[in-house]
């Protein structure tokens, strides 16, 4: 099939060093790696620094702006009406997390096949650098006239113990290890979380290049570290484990998988089997659970 004409945009105007452009440049290169086609694939975004990442996108590719911690539900939409499109969401910690939260968590009730990117730099970029959901208590960003007096929340086990069954941490200034795992998302089946280490050098002075570089380590650089769920009764086990990781903080901050279960059904699974119309509806989107097996 033809590529469609695109507009290409000739202009950027995050701020020079911003995470947001590894961001990009990771996504936009699994993308292209994994074969996806504009046809077939749509950027969806909410409000912030990040919700213009379907705007700055050079490759050809749908994109959908939509609105203050939103994205989900219309990502999920999107992916409801078209099972075969492949719905990757952006959003920054305050649309995801603050506004968006109530989604947040009960997506992951459902296990919608979407990925979400949390782009997390722990201030509201777009508004001037108020502390967003992810700056922990006690810090003081040069945006901000006395150190945040509220805790944080923790995307990772937040994810977890909403019910995502991909949850990974990546950092926008190690592009490939984002590309990785950005794949490895979108290629998992089921709802997928990545919260990406994302500096904003504008108005985050401690959570820089510098903070992150020296204290990022691989969590697939320890042998013993395996977050995927294969038994049913190994979930209980992987998912205590992962949360235990999720609370390093501080000299050493894992980036890499910590959770994956694919033995969840998908919530298009579950329309089907509860809803058989929707099978008949649309008989080459879906797969159906007959006797335990997907046909
Ligand atoms: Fe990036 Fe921060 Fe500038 Fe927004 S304000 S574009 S997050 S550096």
């Amino acid at each position: 099939m033809a590529v469609p004409k695109v507009w290409v945009p000739e202009w950027n105007d995050w701020c020079p060093g911003c995470g947001n452009f590894g961001i990009i440049n990771a996504e936009q290169q699994a993308i292209s790696e994994l074969g996806l086609t504009p046809e077939d694939t749509v950027i969806v975004s909410g409000i912030g620094c990040s919700g213009k990442t379907p705007h700055f996108f050079r490759l050809p590719i749908s994109g959908v702006h939509t609105l203050h911690g939103r994205a989900l539900t219309f990502a999920i939409g999107i992916k409801l009406s078209n099972p075969e499109l492949t719905v990757i969401v952006n959003g920054g910690d305050g649309d995801q997390l603050g506004i968006g939260a109530g989604h947040f968590v009960n997506a992951g009730r459902r296990n919608v096949d979407i990925t979400v990117i949390l782009h997390d730099n722990g201030v509201y970029g777009l508004t001037k650098g108020q502390a967003s959901p992810t700056l922990r208590r006690g810090e003081k960003t040069k945006s901000l006239p006395r150190p945040n007096i509220n805790d944080n929340v923790n995307p990772i086990a937040l994810a977890i113990s909403s019910g995502y069954t991909f949850v990974a941490r990546s950092y926008a200034y190690d592009v490939k290890h984002l590309k990785e795992t950005i794949k490895a998302a979108v290629k998992h089946r089921g709802l997928s979380l990545i919260d990406v280490l994302q500096p904003c050098p504008t108005y985050n002075d401690i959570h820089t290049k510098e903070y992150f570089d020296k204290r990022v380590y691989k969590l697939d650089t320890d042998p013993s570290w395996d977050p995927v769920v294969k038994k049913p009764e190994e979930e209980g086990d992987k998912m205590a484990k992962a949360l235990v990781k999720s609370l390093e903080w501080g000299e050493r901050i894992p980036i890499g998988i910590f959770y994956k279960n694919e033995l969840v059904p998908t919530y298009e699974e579950r329309l089907v089997s509860s809803a058989p119309s929707y099978k008949e509806r649309n008989p080459s989107k879906v797969k159906i659970e007959v006797d335990g097996k997907l046909t």
